[in-house]
């Protein structure tokens, strides 16, 4: 059986970093479920597609191949064979991103490819409905939550070092506008699990994130022994 890791929250808490950093620590599969959608929203993109084109965009899932890859010891996304893990960020992704994730099929189509990841390998898995529809019985689960200015923060952050240009009010008309996308869908809301330890990341560095989700993982880890 492997041993699964979930962790949920909103844009910008810090997921993808710490999962990246826990994933190498405790030699975890780490997989963001994140750019998986954005893969969609892009393919969409680049086929010209109309994001509100649902049948096209159903149709589009059975054309793309989506891969996570480890390269040099970085997490790296392959669509149709191509390095897209930097353009998955720019802002026409993140700005579709979250219409092309209220559509069902791309939803199910997209849990089932998480599901298969974990189907021989420990994974640390980030996203918005891993404890509660891809992995409900995940061995640890995790709410990072942050207030929505310390969000916004490390988001303009993270875009200065990727060098992605969207202003400071496109950040948080996009991060409200996701939110409320990722809340109030019919499927795989955002929400937290009932059995989740919820961290609020607001006040805290990376380390201390890193440092609590591992205890967390290693309490879970001896207990399981024990049984
Ligand atoms: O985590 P990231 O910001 O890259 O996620 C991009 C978008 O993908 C989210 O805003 C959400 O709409 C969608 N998503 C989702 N379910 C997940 C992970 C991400 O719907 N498990």
């Amino acid at each position: 059986m492997s041993f699964i890791v979930a962790i949920d929250g909103p844009a910008g808490t810090g997921k993808g970093t710490i999962t990246e950093i826990i994933s190498k620590k405790l030699n975890l599969v780490n997989i963001g479920t994140g750019s998986a959608y954005r893969c969609v929203a892009l393919a969409a993109i680049e086929n010209n597609i109309n994001i509100d084109d649902t049948e096209k965009i159903v149709d589009l899932l059975d054309k793309i191949k989506i891969e996570f890859k480890k390269i040099n010891d970085k997490d790296l996304i392959f669509l149709n064979g191509k390095d897209v893990t930097k353009r998955l960020r720019e802002k026409d992704v993140s700005t579709t991103v979250s219409k092309v994730s209220l559509i069902k099929d791309v939803r199910f189509k997209l849990t089932d490819i998480f599901k298969k990841q974990a189907e021989t390998r420990d994974v640390i898995m980030e996203g918005r409905d891993i404890g509660t529809c891809v992995f409900p019985n995940a061995d640890v689960k995790i709410f990072l939550d942050a207030s929505l200015d310390e969000r916004i923060r490390r988001r303009v952050k993270q875009n200065e070092e990727l060098g992605i240009d969207m202003s400071l009010q496109e950040i948080e008309e996009n991060m409200r506008q996701r939110d409320y996308d990722d809340k109030t869908r019919e499927f795989g809301a955002l929400k937290q699990a009932d059995d989740a330890i919820y961290i609020d990341s607001s006040d805290l560095s990376i380390d201390e994130v890193v440092n609590k989700v591992i205890d967390i993982i290693n309490v879970k880890k001896e207990k399981i022994k024990r049984e």
